[in-house]
């Protein structure tokens, strides 16, 4: 082992057959095309990863690096992560539930989404190999914050995504004087392309070849609500899924914590949330099999899930049977009321996945499959601010009066009567 690589992050491993793999640009494994995952010493890690020692380092994702895979320290988003947990009161009670919790990372550290994580893995990892072009496949969030992320540590990026995106998630990543292409195609065929530019270029394809990396990027949001909820495990967790692997790696997270003493292990089920025009993976799950079909022409505002072929779907529907958990999924009416409920009671304005999460929660709730007095987190993964096409007309309009306190007074006349 050479002197700068890592003690603690080992080696990769196929998830399938356990081989060992180097720590290079590689994500299948050669025998049976089982996805390569980050493997680590915990062994080595226990001793030095302990609650003091988190506590007293900066709030941000990386007070957990020991279980991220990197050699050396960060250097792309060291102030990516730590996004507050709330309790949130007045939605558990229009919920019905005891105990509730948002994590929200709508206001995560740069973009305003979950994937600011995994692409600060992804490219500190990136520069530890010595890539000079860096780039994504995505559903709008991912190209967001590679194009940040590259723009801040001096990379080139390309990110490739279907062409009908949110004006929001395009302005998003053009900002940032990145390489922006929009593919005529669902994601699918975006992803497709980009394994074939992969493989081509030798480009840095943070979900691509670099994905090993970038998926434990996810981790840390587990290792967040279990810190910040005093070190202990949520009964019940809701995530939404695209690919299905930031579901997969909360549960990797909640394990790896048991594991190392940090949090008891006590039970806790994964749920997984998804929206009814691509639902591959919760209707896998409801019908019992871990078959996963692809969903071919995806049709839901919410954009940022719709991938038909899900790369981590038979996973995650592992962690959800395994962990006793269920899965779910709502319309675009549905979608609409869990934002507008979510905003309305939490003062969080979630963007479209956010919906879909407190609406399939809601669901879940209801059908008893969450228990009302058991403790509750919701992940809200990204920000409203990006996808507004989704409520513009759904949330009553402005009233517009001349600037005259008569005018105003007889505007809220009747309202004020009642409050006083
Ligand atoms: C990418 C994304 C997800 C889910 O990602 P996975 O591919 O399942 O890991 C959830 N919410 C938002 C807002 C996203 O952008
Ligand atoms: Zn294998």
């Amino acid at each position: 082992m050479d002197k700068n690589s890592s003690p603690y992050f080992t080696h990769l491993k196929c998830r399938e057959c356990g081989r060992a793999y180097p720590k290079e640009a590689v994500h299948v494994c050669d025998f049976d095309f089982g996805p390569l995952e980050a493997a680590y010493d915990y062994d080595a890690i226990r001793p030095v990863l302990t609650r003091t020692e988190i506590q007293s380092r900066p709030q941000s994702m990386w007070r957990y690096r020991e279980l991220l895979p990197i050699d050396g320290a960060p250097t792309v988003g060291t102030q990516v992560g730590f996004t507050p947990l709330v309790k949130a009161d007045r939605l558990a009670q229009a919920l019905g539930v005891k105990e509730l919790y948002v994590k929200n990372d709508t206001v995560n550290y740069p973009t305003l989404s979950f994937k600011d994580r995994v692409v600060s893995v992804a490219l500190s990892r990136a520069k530890e190999m010595g890539f000079k072009i860096v780039a994504c496949a995505s559903t709008g969030n991912l190209a967001n914050s590679v194009a940040a992320n590259a723009a801040s540590a001096g990379l080139t990026s390309y990110v490739l995504i279907p062409a009908d995106l949110e004006q929001g998630k395009v302005l998003g990543s053009l900002v940032y004087g990145t390489n922006v292409i929009g593919i005529h195609g669902p994601y699918d065929q975006v992803n497709r392309l980009c394994s074939e530019i992969a493989g081509k270029y030798g480009w840095g394809f943070v979900n691509v070849n670099l994905r090993p990396y970038y998926a434990e990027g996810s981790k840390s949001m587990g290792f967040e609500i279990a810190e910040q909820l005093g070190w202990r495990l949520p009964q019940h967790t809701v995530v939404p899924m695209a690919s299905g692997s930031l579901l997969t790696k909360i549960c990797k997270a909640y394990n790896e914590f048991a594991t190392l003493g940090l949090v008891e292990k006590t039970p806790f089920a994964m749920h997984g949330a998804q929206a009814s025009g691509c639902s591959p993976i919760s209707t896998a799950k409801k019908k019992g099999t871990d078959i996963v079909k692809p969903v071919p022409k995806p049709q839901t505002i919410a954009k940022s899930l719709a991938i038909g072929t899900p790369a981590d779907g038979y996973y995650a529907i592992h962690a959800m049977n395994e962990t006793g958990g269920s899965a779910e999924d709502v319309n675009d009416d549905e979608i609409v009321e869990g934002i507008r409920l979510l905003a309305s009671h939490e003062g969080i304005f979630a963007e479209t996945a956010g919906g879909v999460t407190v609406a399939c929660a809601q669901k879940l709730i209801e059908s008893g499959a969450i228990p009302r007095e058991e403790s509750i987190v919701l992940c809200i993964t990204g920000n409203g601010l990006k996808t507004q096409e989704a409520i513009i007309g759904k949330c009553g309009e402005a009233r517009t009066i001349k600037p005259s306190l008569r005018e105003f007074e007889e505007l809220v006349r009747e309202e004020l009567q009642a409050t006083i």
